[in-house]
């Protein structure tokens, strides 16, 4: 029988030995953890670009933050995504998910990098963490290796323990903005404040549907002290019909 390490050891001197791969379709590519151009061409990047604060797009009248934002500003000082979520976004999510390719979770990471906040001094990588059953059961957290492969290319501290999720949530998938509201309501604690005060915590999660886990991990750590809570996810649901899924 062949040992995970043994495996973990095997795929990292395939990784080197292989011609990369494109992430989304399997065909060869010059650039490694990049995208084919067939498939880069098929991908809506979202950039820096839509509302300062939540990354939607602005309307005509709004200046650089939009309506909602400047009525109620909220926890989230700023949301960025890399890309928009769709069939080939959310392949590469699963896929790391159930699969544990680290590869993709450099693709992700490079896509994402752009996105962090220029001013890095008092920054935090913070992961969004899983129930430990979970982690248990999986043997790891995706946004966890996302994160770190984030932390290299920024020269950014990450904490993945900053932050716990103490009580099993259930699958949010199909619900309404607040029925999920209420099924993360107070699942996530802080357990040590020292670790996140006075500091600019990143939340690093894969897919943003409605934000509720986020808002639910940035209202902890705005009560724990942290400065500022940004968001950096590798995909976001952009049109409503997708929260579905
Ligand atoms: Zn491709
Ligand atoms: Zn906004």
């Amino acid at each position: 029988m062949i040992g995970p390490a043994v495996r973990s050891v095997t795929r990292a001197v395939l990784d080197f030995a292989l011609p990369p791969r494109c992430p989304g379709c399997g065909v060869i590519v010059d650039d490694i953890d990049g995208f084919c151009v067939d498939c880069w061409k098929g991908i809506d990047f979202l950039g820096d670009a839509g509302c300062k604060t939540c990354g939607l797009p602005l309307q005509a009248t709004d200046a650089d933050t939009c309506g909602v934002c400047l009525a109620k500003p909220p926890r989230i000082a700023r949301t960025r995504s890399a890309v928009a979520y769709d069939d080939l976004s959310r392949s590469l999510a699963i896929r790391l998910k159930y699969g544990r390719k680290v590869a993709l979770a450099r693709t992700m990471a490079r896509y994402m990098a752009p996105l962090l906040p220029k001013e890095r001094a008092d920054c935090l990588l913070v992961p969004v963490p899983l129930h430990r059953s979970r982690t248990w059961n999986r043997g790891f957290n995706q946004s966890v290796l996302v994160a770190r492969e984030l932390a290299k290319r920024g020269g950014i501290r990450i904490d993945s323990f900053a932050l716990r999720r103490h009580r099993r949530t259930p699958p949010l998938k199909g619900m309404g903005m607040l029925q999920r509201r209420k099924a993360v309501a107070g699942a996530f604690a802080v357990p040590d404040r020292t670790r996140v005060a006075g500091k600019t915590i990143v939340l690093i999660d894969d897919v943003l549907t409605t934000g509720s886990t986020a808002e639910a991990c940035a209202r902890v750590l705005k009560r724990a002290g942290a400065a500022r809570v940004e968001l950096l996810s590798w995909a976001r649901v952009v049109r409503p019909s997708q929260l579905a899924l």
